[in-house]
């Protein structure tokens, strides 16, 4: 089926087709002309399935219908992440292109003046963490009273991130009479209940991710001491194959370390985390985006959402202690018809985390038994000496700096929308 077929408007498929999209995702064909009929929407979804312009075409394609519009914000988008809603601004910008339709985006962590300033000069689609909304409308710079839809996206994730409150008082805020549109990957009771009171006879769709997705990665697995991980880390950076790489460790401290560890090897790399500054954060993924960056070091809080096309590698340095944030993690390369690697270093004492990972994705990871740092322990087979002590030789990393490695947060599974990505954004 071609976008043309869901009587989209020729601005907004120009836009589409320049994007690079040719089929609509599946939640795009089910959602887009509910959403163009004035439903509500109760949508079961996560990133990576297309659920962005499946809300963002429809929309621009009702206000472009309104054309000449009065002033005030008609639209309004509410996501639990700054990641997250620059990702849904963006979107916005390009699908709305040639539609004239003003957008912006709000969030915290920043100074509030030049979203201030984009507010006064008057915005049709308001883009915004909870927070921050609640802020500005506090102050006065938000009114909400000419708003004709709501978008509540990612609602499970605001409860998870405790921003269900916030997220209440905004709805009490809204005009009782609108369209709102509900997305969430799960349906816990709370966020049943928060549907059933937002939503009026809603459509449903949902679409589960590729299950297949997984099975599209090459996973392989490394046995390695902890302490060992950042010189294996090195020595596998050796192979140029490695054009980008996402390396996931479990702390924020854990990614400063491994950062400054590739730094003093002259590999260009950058970490992202919650102790970052918003402006630190977007700096380094746009680097990472544009192949300034060879190695963005994360943690999962601060990978949500983050959505990468070209990604040839992700390198799980540490094992996650949730095993569907392996298929998260995973998930984020292979896209876009592109073949995906995905390298995990599991330490003794990531044994649980990787025996509930292989129970999860149905298989046994492959080992990689050829390495200079293989551990004795967990294969039976005495680590080779002398090659070992050769190569730490040749790094010299510091090994200190990676003895304190805690546990952290968890997260959900987001799986991408596989094959069918054709966006580079
Ligand atoms: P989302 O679930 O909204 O985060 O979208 C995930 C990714 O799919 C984004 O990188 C989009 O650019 C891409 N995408 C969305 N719709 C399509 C489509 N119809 N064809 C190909 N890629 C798409």
């Amino acid at each position: 089926m071609a976008f043309k077929k869901l009587e989209i408007i020729e601005p907004i498929l120009k836009a589409v087709a320049a994007e690079g999209y040719t089929i609509p995702t599946p939640i795009q064909q089910q959602a887009i002309p509910l959403v163009l009929q004035r439903k509500d929407l109760l949508g079961c979804a996560q990133t990576g399935t297309g659920k962005t312009a499946a809300f963002a075409i429809p929309i621009l394609q009702i206000l472009h219908e309104q054309k000449p519009m009065a002033p005030g914000i008609k639209v309004l988008i509410l996501t639990p992440t700054r990641e997250l809603a620059i990702q849904i601004d963006e979107s916005f910008a390009a699908y709305g292109k040639y539609t004239g339709i003003r957008h912006t985006v709000i969030f915290g962590g920043v100074s509030q003046l030049n979203q201030t300033n984009a507010l006064k000069r008057g915005v049709d689609v308001l883009v915004a963490t909870p927070g921050r909304l609640l802020d500005l409308m506090t102050q006065g710079y938000i009114r909400l009273d000419k708003l004709q839809i709501f978008v509540l996206d990612e609602a499970d994730r605001m409860l998870d991130m405790g921003f269900i409150h916030d997220v209440k008082k905004i709805i009490a805020k809204l005009p009782a009479k609108r369209q709102t549109l509900f997305f969430s990957a799960t349906m816990p009771p709370e966020i049943q209940k928060l549907a059933n009171v937002l939503l009026t006879h809603p459509a449903k769709v949902e679409v589960t991710p590729p299950a297949t997705t997984v099975d599209k990665i090459v996973q392989s697995l490394y046995h390695v001491g902890k302490m060992e991980k950042p010189q294996l880390l090195l020595h596998l950076l050796q192979d140029k194959a490695i054009v980008t790489a996402l390396v996931f460790t479990r702390t924020k401290h854990g990614a400063d370390k491994v950062v400054k560890i590739l730094q003093q090897h002259h590999i260009r790399s950058a970490a992202i985390h919650g102790n970052k500054s918003q402006n630190a954060r977007q700096g380094a993924l746009s680097d990472f985006k544009n192949g300034t960056l060879r190695v963005l070091v994360a943690t999962d809080i601060a990978a949500r959402g983050i959505d990468i096309d070209e990604l040839t590698h992700v390198i799980n340095f540490d094992m996650p202690n949730i095993p569907e944030t392996y298929v998260h993690r995973i998930g984020r390369t292979g896209r876009a018809g592109n073949t995906g690697i995905a390298i995990s270093f599991a330490s003794i004492e990531e044994r649980e985390e990787l025996r509930d990972i292989q129970k999860l994705i149905g298989k046994t990871i492959p080992v990689i038994h050829e390495h200079p740092f293989v551990m004795g322990a967990m294969t039976a087979a005495p680590p080779p000496v002398q090659r070992h002590r050769q190569q730490q030789a040749a790094f010299k990393p510091r090994r200190n700096d990676f003895q304190s490695q805690s546990s952290g947060s968890g997260n959900h599974v987001r799986r991408g929308y596989g094959a069918q990505r054709g966006g580079n954004r």
